[in-house]
């Protein structure tokens, strides 16, 4: 049974292969993200094909893999924004992801980040370096006794949540279908106007739907507390990135930090350190003092990876035999 990996970096080579120990599938790791322009090169006899966050499975894209006789897309991430569901069920192919993989890597991930932000710690590094001792422009604000409001408090959400109340902060929460456990650590849940409203950090955790796309916009922006910040490390689609970019520059967003970016598949993943990079927006953004941007690392710690790939090879699997399929994890 074979598996061919797009977009597939030597990170996952490394873990897919070391699980594989226990399957023994044929695995081939290609770099190219899957898009209309490569899928007609996978050759017959190919069973699934495994893709991450950037790559494009398009009705067109997905045509082809019927064609070839794929039979199955494993997501090696949670989100699915990127697949188009309905073309995948009209060409009889499964689809599956990972559910959860260590919710706490993201939600540590989106902490690190406004702690960063808030104490500036990453100009506190550079300025020691060059034996700057000075400590102006380097203040922060306590965390303890703010208000931090969290859009989706699903597994990531909700660890994240557990985090900001450790800190001794006011946890307000949006999320359509509301978790008692949730609320059970202390977490109020509020309309989604009046958490944005009360809160001094908003952290976003919910997935990309076409109902939420640019939910952070000029008018969302506006009604947030002046001097907000605001991570993402859901997916860029979330934010509406010209809007956000006015909103720093008349300060009513103090500081942004985002692991995720609207226009990322041309940029993350890849190192760009000798290119010209035509996208605007993002040299806008990284030219901000307030502003940090990651590369979509969020996920990226060990315990992750070897859930992912577990989760993944158990999926396809299992799709595969019929036997002992984890409905969460299957889309299609
Ligand atoms: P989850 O499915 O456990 O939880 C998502 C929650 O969001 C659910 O409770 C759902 O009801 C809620 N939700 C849906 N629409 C909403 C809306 N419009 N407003 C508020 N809440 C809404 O998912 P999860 O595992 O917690 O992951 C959340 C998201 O994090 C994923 O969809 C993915 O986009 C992103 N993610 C990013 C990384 C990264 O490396 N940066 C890694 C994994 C996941």
């Amino acid at each position: 049974m074979k598996i061919v990996f797009f977009s597939a970096k030597p990170y996952d080579r490394d873990f897919f292969e070391s699980c594989n120990e226990h399957y023994d599938f044929e695995l081939e790791f290609w770099e190219t993200h899957l898009g209309p322009h490569i899928a007609d090169a996978i050759k017959p006899g190919t069973d699934a094909v495994c893709v991450f966050v950037n790559d494009k499975l398009t009705a067109e894209v997905i045509a082809v893999l019927a064609e070839k006789g794929v039979k199955i897309i494993a997501l090696r991430c949670a989100g699915f924004n990127n697949v188009d569901l309905e073309a995948a069920k009209q060409y009889g192919i499964r689809v599956c992801r990972v559910p959860a993989y260590s919710p706490q890597a993201v939600a540590e991930h989106a902490v690190a980040m406004l702690l960063t932000l808030n104490r500036k710690t990453h100009k506190a590094y550079n300025r020691i370096r060059e034996q700057n001792f000075s400590l102006s422009g380097l203040m922060g604000f306590n965390l303890f006794g703010k208000t931090v409001g969290v859009i989706g408090t699903g597994k990531i959400g909700a660890a994240f949540c557990k985090i900001m109340l450790g800190f001794g902060c006011k946890v307000l929460a949006y999320d359509p279908f509301e978790n008692e456990q949730v609320r059970n650590f202390g977490v109020k849940y509020l309309p989604f106007h009046e958490v944005i409203k009360d809160a001094d950090i908003v952290s976003l955790h919910c997935p990309l739907t076409p109902d939420n796309h640019h939910l952070i916009s000029a008018a969302s922006l506006s009604s947030m507390k002046k001097g907000v910040t605001l991570i993402n490390t859901s997916r860029g689609g979330l934010i509406h990135t010209r809007e956000v970019i006015d909103a720093l520059k008349t300060g009513q967003v103090a500081a942004l930090g985002i692991d995720v970016y609207e226009q990322e598949e041309k940029l993350f993943f890849k190192d760009l350190s000798t290119s010209i990079i035509g996208d605007d927006d993002i040299q806008r953004l990284i030219s901000f003092p307030n502003v940090l941007v990651t590369g979509h690392q969020a996920f990226f710690t060990q315990e992750a990876l070897t859930e992912i790939a577990e989760s993944t090879l158990a999926t396809v699997k299992a799709l595969l035999t019929g036997d002992g399929v984890d409905e969460a994890a299957v889309l299609v």
